[in-house]
């Protein structure tokens, strides 16, 4: 069953185009990696799914229902949740103030404050600890939880692993493949080539704003992956 439909869509910054006439499928349970080049439109592409940037034209559909214009707070309630880059957390609340400024009584599922920090153990000793005194580790692990205290039902995750330390990028992955193998649907962004091929089922691939390459993760020939990712031409 597809749960989110890209149509068609553009976004722009004032002149600048950033998405062009951009159209994927997320099917539900599935994990799609959204891979490309600095400036191919992933962030701004994953924005417009949130409601935090509105479209210039196209159309967004959750779950048979058209959400283009729909305020960011209202596709909460519907169950998208975006973990933005850089984690955008309260600096000046705890861990614990922060995941529970999430928790939306209108959805209900497994997470709640326990199973988050199940999850992620690292931050039960850290509950009360300000964001902002936390490692990027931490934070990063808060912002997932955060997203993961509205129940969604589409987990949109922008370059969870950007300014941190291999083994703490391990730490994070090791627990996202925990939520994904319960059969959540993710659409994540990830620079990392080697990492997207490995946890995602499908790779939409961006250049310059537009789909340049979509399929399955397995059935995809990295050298291909590679070249559509660097806008490389291809020897016939
Ligand atoms: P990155 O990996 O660097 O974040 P990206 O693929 O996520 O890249 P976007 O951040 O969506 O790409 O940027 C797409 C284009 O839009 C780029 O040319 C970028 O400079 C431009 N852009 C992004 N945000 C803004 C903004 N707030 N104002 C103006 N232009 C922007």
């Amino acid at each position: 069953m597809t749960l989110l439909k890209v149509e068609a869509l553009d976004c722009r910054y004032g002149l600048l185009q950033a998405v062009r006439g951009v159209s994927f499928e997320v099917a539900a349970g599935e994990t799609v990696a959204l891979i490309g080049a600095n400036g191919a439109g992933k962030t701004t592409l994953l924005r417009a799914v949130a409601g935090a940037h509105r479209p210039h034209g196209g159309r967004v559909v959750f779950d048979g229902v058209d959400i283009t214009t729909l305020p960011a707070h209202r596709r909460v309630a519907l169950g998208i949740a975006l973990v933005p880059e850089g984690r955008r957390l309260f600096p000046s609340l705890t861990v614990e103030e922060n995941l529970r400024v999430a928790a939306s009584p209108r959805r209900h599922g497994r997470w709640n404050m326990e199973t988050v920090l199940e999850v992620f153990p690292l931050l039960r000793a850290r509950r009360h600890t300000a964001a902002a005194k936390l490692s990027g580790g931490e934070q990063q692990a808060v912002a997932i939880g955060r997203a993961l205290m509205s129940n969604p039902q589409l987990l949109l995750l922008d370059e969870v692993s950007l300014g941190l330390a291999p083994v703490v990028v391990e730490a994070v992955y090791r627990a996202l493949a925990g939520i994904l193998n319960e059969g959540a649907t993710v659409l994540l962004v990830e620079q990392d080539l080697t990492r997207a091929l490995g946890v995602a089922g499908r790779v939409v691939c961006m250049l310059e704003g537009r789909v340049v390459l979509e399929g399955p993760a397995r059935a995809l020939d990295r050298d291909r992956v590679v070249s559509a990712y660097f806008g490389l031409r291809r020897p016939a």
